[in-house]
């Protein structure tokens, strides 16, 4: 067979060179050492936590030594292409703080290794695939989808690995020149398959979140380009990332299996391989074991959840750290006001056994990160949140944002800050007790304070209330006003004879907690009434009358 021939057969539009695609993209100049990395979502419109874990990794790596962190756009499977999803994939990134340093924008490219979308570089795929059929490596394959269903079966039936290759490439691999050229004048559609070696050999690959890999070198004849030119993620995978010049390439280990593929492209076009890291899956608990996560049953799984559900981008982070790297809760612990971005992340420090995504704990290191927050900085992000997803609450914080802020400060100070808010979506059910168009009395009043002591309680409370008191002259007027009930001031007390009381000072303090704040469970009566301001203290109580 006269390869040239073939090639020009093939490809008569291909004019340019491997040379030519070289000198397009030379050697990015950066100092030794320095990581390029990338992530490579596919525009589907459905971006998940897996692609920000690995998003974060790659983030990490580049930023952390001075190199260059990329946005590709895998869009070779249009099929699987939904309008507008670039625009999410690049939306939800940059909500979540990922910033790229070149790559794929929403109406074109950054950068100079580009295009960043891979359905524009189809030329330059078809460089290599015509010098790899000139090299007598790539063939064309006119193999029907019938009649590689029936390969399929036969190889079930006899228990052989399923695929193309050996005698079951035959076929395709003995096409004349004439046969070919026969069969693309009439019009019947191929695809260009790798020409793969029968071996028993092994391969080793070094990879920097397992280990060394063992397997058995690729002997498929898989495809590279599909029958309408675009390659498939195999081939495109490895020019891209040998002519973006990344360093490190940051998958699912969903693409182990495909591994060897890839060896063998970058062994048969004498490039270097980037090191892999193949990252755990991300896995939830059910019951006692653990499962994949699902696209269909875990709405977690979905980036969107996170931002729908208003946790904090700092704590989405610092989980998916957490879950990274074995130290980093550590890390936090010794460091606790430095910013996670400080946190020096390592490859080594991965685990590769399933990635367990726990709510609870998402929402534990939510807690703590909105804590450490400043009363004005959760503000204004709680805003943010609510500008997009409630309305209502963002007017109120908008309307109120002196009393909003004082209210965000009740319990901060103190070597144990209370931690109420957990996440945006929570802060508007926390926080509605501060405004009088979202107060409501959502918890009932204790048995022992029947309507008669109720009455003479917020009406003897009044009488004596005077806002300017500082907290400990407060707290005696209520002792003093307890024990005028026939209620005992310490709690023991009642304990210790419950004839002698009608309750105790729990009990009314419970009834001017929830008179206040419509709850039983809430902060600081004496700080919250500061908060709300004498006005609305005498009218939540006035009500009681
Ligand atoms: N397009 C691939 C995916 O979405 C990216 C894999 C890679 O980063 O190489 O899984």
């Amino acid at each position: 067979m006269d390869f040239n021939l073939l090639a020009q057969v093939l490809f008569p539009n291909v004019s340019e060179t491997p040379n030519d695609i070289d000198r397009r993209f030379p050697d990015r100049v950066l100092k030794a050492g320095a990581c390029v990395t990338r992530i490579g979502p596919s525009p589907t419109g459905f971006v998940h936590l897996g692609n920000l874990y690995n998003a974060i990794i790659a983030e990490r790596l580049a930023h952390q030594s001075d190199g260059v962190f990329y946005l590709r756009i895998e869009d070779t499977d249009n099929k699987r292409e939904v309008e507008g999803a670039v625009e999410t994939v690049i939306n939800a990134m940059a909500y979540f703080g990922v910033e790229f340093d070149e790559g794929a924008v929403v109406d074109g490219d950054n950068g100079s290794y580009g295009p960043y979308r891979q359905r524009q570089r189809k030329e330059i795929y078809q460089v290599f695939a015509k010098y790899l059929v000139q090299q007598g490596k790539a063939y064309p394959c006119f193999l029907t989808a019938e009649e590689i269903d029936a390969i399929r079966e036969q190889q079930t039936e006899n228990k052989e690995n399923p695929g193309i290759y050996g005698k079951y490439a035959e076929k395709s691999r003995s096409l004349t020149i004439e046969q070919i050229k026969e069969n693309i004048a009439q019009g019947k559609s191929w695809v260009l398959r790798y020409m793969g070696v029968e071996t028993d050999e092994y391969i080793t690959v070094e990879d920097a979140v397992r280990g060394k890999l063992e397997m058995p070198r690729n002997n498929m004849d898989f495809v590279l380009l599909k029958s309408d030119g675009i390659p498939t993620y195999h081939f495109a995978h490895v020019i891209d990332d040998h002519f973006m010049h990344s360093t490190h390439v940051i998958r699912g280990e969903e693409w182990l299996s495909s591994l060897p593929m890839h060896v063998e492209l970058f062994n048969i076009l004498g490039w270097n391989q980037p090191v892999y890291c193949h990252t755990a899956t991300l896995m939830k608990m059910e019951g006692t074991s653990k499962r994949k996560l699902s696209k269909r049953k875990d709405p977690e799984l979905a980036l969107s959840y996170y931002q729908q559900e208003g946790i904090s981008q700092d704590a989405v982070w610092e989980f998916l750290l957490t879950i990274l790297n074995s130290n980093f809760e550590e890390w936090r612990i010794a460091n606790p006001d430095t910013d996670y971005r400080e946190f020096p992340y390592s490859l080594e420090k991965m685990s590769i056994s399933g990635a367990l995504v726990d709510l609870d704990k998402l929402r534990d290191i939510s807690k703590n990160v909105i804590c450490r927050m400043s009363a004005e900085q959760v503000c204004e992000k709680w805003l943010e949140w609510c500008e997009s997803y409630n309305e209502e609450f963002a007017q109120l914080i908008k309307k109120y944002p002196e009393r909003t802020v004082s209210a965000l400060n009740v319990g901060k100070g103190g070597n144990k800050p209370r931690k109420d808010i957990e996440t945006w979506k929570q802060a508007c059910d926390f926080m509605s007790f501060y405004y009088d168009e979202t107060f409501e009395i959502n918890d009932e009043m204790s048995a022992e304070c029947d309507d008669e002591t109720r009455k003479i309680f917020f009406e003897k409370y009044l009488a004596t209330y005077n806002h300017e008191d500082d907290s400990s002259a407060w707290f005696a007027k209520v002792k003093e006003l307890t024990q005028e009930l026939g209620f005992a001031v310490k709690p023991k007390d009642f304990k210790k004879n419950p004839d002698m009381y009608k309750g105790s000072i729990v009990n009314i303090t419970n009834m001017l907690r929830i008179a206040l704040t419509g709850r039983a469970n809430a902060p600081d009566i004496w700080e919250v009434c500061h908060v709300l301001g004498e006005d609305i203290v005498r009218k939540r109580l006035e009500k009681w009358l």
